[in-house]
């Protein structure tokens, strides 16, 4: 079963870098929002500066979002290899299939879970 959730999180971690890839640049182990949106060619010079600034804005907010969830899903993965994953960690019960399948990467139980 750990492994079918495993291979679950590798895969939504390959998404979430392709996703971030797409609107951000790895600056050593961060990423920083690219200033516009990847298909700059369809910009038109007559673009004025608070489209720009709109567009970092949203590539931002995109980002954080992404990282958040990317976070969760490497904390999930090493959990996985330290041999813990599937336990709450609020009190060592195990965290039901049913909300794993919902979310494999949560780390809490239903009891425990906090949204
Ligand atoms: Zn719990």
């Amino acid at each position: 079963m750990i492994e079918e959730f495993k291979n679950r999180l590798e895969k939504e971690k390959e998404e979430l870098l392709n996703e971030i890839q797409k609107i951000a640049i790895k600056t050593g182990n961060d990423f920083e929002a690219k200033e516009t949106t990847t298909n700059t060619d369809d910009v038109s010079d007559v673009v004025d500066q608070a489209d720009e600034f709109e567009n970092f804005n949203n590539n931002e907010a995109i980002l954080k979002e992404l990282e958040k969830r990317l976070d969760r899903v490497d904390e999930a993965l090493v959990r996985i290899t330290t041999g813990v994953y599937g336990k709450c960690i609020e009190c060592g019960g195990e965290i039901e299939n049913s909300r794993l399948l919902a979310n494999p990467a949560a780390k809490r139980c239903k009891k425990h879970m906090k949204n």
